[in-house]
């Protein structure tokens, strides 16, 4: 069973993203919660699964003073000829090294927002949303696990009568979508795969509940004047999301189960940009030695998408691919790691995939 935080005054937020062109209409504001559902092993933001406050070394800016070391009560610090040894069992998050290190290095991911405050924060980019017609989105992690505070917060942009987006997975409990869809304009929903074993196997669970609560939105969405609609996205990932039999099945549900409620269905490229955050977590990537997706392997699967049943108008691939040459052409996909890349689509993602 799925609980949440229901406190509604303040949350966990691991960043604020300006002038994101994908999540949602218009210019957007995105705010990603702290704390996951899911497990994904492709995820691109691995210090968003944790609720916890995480800690994280940058190298680059490191001058060696050793202060953090003397201000870590817990003695969870070690400098090294290698780098900061961070012991996690130590680490209670508490920020204080960060706070004192001059060179900006350690950084706390995951900041206790109140209410009042991040919409204060929000509301700065208010000009943007009104010439664009944006807005705020809430994603992650995954919103909903904060959803008391995520509903209130929502509820107080609506009230500002401001453009409101959830970006959710889907893996929640139905009280958490009752206390955020009320206030959400619109519904972002993750579908990733449409089999329930390789879900479990990429994901950590099966889809039985994300699909049901995708259903559930559904009706929501067309008993409701608000939300309005909602944006369906698939991240393309190279041996586990991408193949035509998976898309096909997700497009076949969009299809008979979704209709006249999705608006969009977005093909969101596999990228390999997040390599470096992993490193700075300590943990392996399973996916660190994949390429981006070829264009015309992307365009593939788009066409795949516009005919498995929905209305072709709906589907749009977007995020970076390689640029094909006579030479990598001839390479697998999967065996090439390909440095030049070109931008489908026309926006910032900042999607969590
Ligand atoms: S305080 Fe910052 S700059 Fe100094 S050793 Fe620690 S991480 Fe490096
Ligand atoms: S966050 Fe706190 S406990 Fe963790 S290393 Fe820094 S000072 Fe020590």
């Amino acid at each position: 069973m799925l609980t949440e935080n229901l406190n509604k005054d303040q949350a966990t937020i691991l960043e604020i993203v300006r002038m994101s062109t994908e999540d949602g209409p218009g210019i957007r504001t995105t705010v990603f919660f702290k704390g996951c559902t899911l497990n994904c092993a492709w995820c691109h933001n691995p210090e968003s699964i944790s609720i916890k406050p995480q800690l994280q070394w940058v190298g680059s800016r490191c001058i060696g003073c050793k202060t953090c070391l003397s201000v870590c009560k817990e003695n969870a610090l070690t400098l090294t000829e290698t780098g900061m040894q961070i012991d996690r069992s130590r680490c209670t998050g508490c920020g204080d090294c960060a706070v004192e290190c001059p060179g900006t290095a350690l950084e706390l991911m995951g900041k206790i927002w109140q209410l009042d405050d991040l919409v204060d924060e929000v509301i700065k980019d208010r000009a943007y949303f009104e010439t664009s017609g944006g807005g705020i989105t809430i994603s992650g992690g995954e919103p909903t696990m904060q959803a008391g505070f995520a509903g209130a917060f929502l509820k107080s942009l609506r009230a500002k009568g401001l453009h409101t987006a959830l970006d959710t997975c889907g893996q929640c409990s139905r009280n958490a979508l009752d206390q955020t869809l009320p206030y959400a304009a619109m519904v972002l929903f993750d579908m990733k795969l449409i089999d329930p074993e390789a879900h479990k196997k990429f994901t950590g669970h099966d889809n039985k509940r994300i699909l049901d609560n995708l259903l559930y939105v559904a009706d929501y969405i067309r008993s409701h004047v608000y939300p309005s609609g909602m944006w369906v996205r698939t991240p393309i990932i190279p041996n586990a999301t991408a193949d035509s039999e998976n898309i096909s099945g997700i497009g076949q549900f969009i299809a008979s189960y979704l209709d006249g409620v999705v608006q969009r269905w977005e093909l969101c490229a596999f990228n390999n940009l997040c390599q470096d955050k992993y490193q700075r977590l300590d943990q392996p990537w399973a996916f660190a030695d994949e390429s981006l997706l070829t264009k015309s392997f992307l365009d593939e699967l788009t066409d795949t998408a516009k005919q498995s049943g929905v209305d072709p108008d709906i589907v749009f691939a977007t995020g970076a691919t390689r640029l094909e040459t006579p030479e990598n052409m001839q390479k697998p996909e999967t065996q090439e790691k390909q440095e030049t890349q070109q931008e489908v689509g026309d926006g910032v993602s900042s999607e969590r995939i």
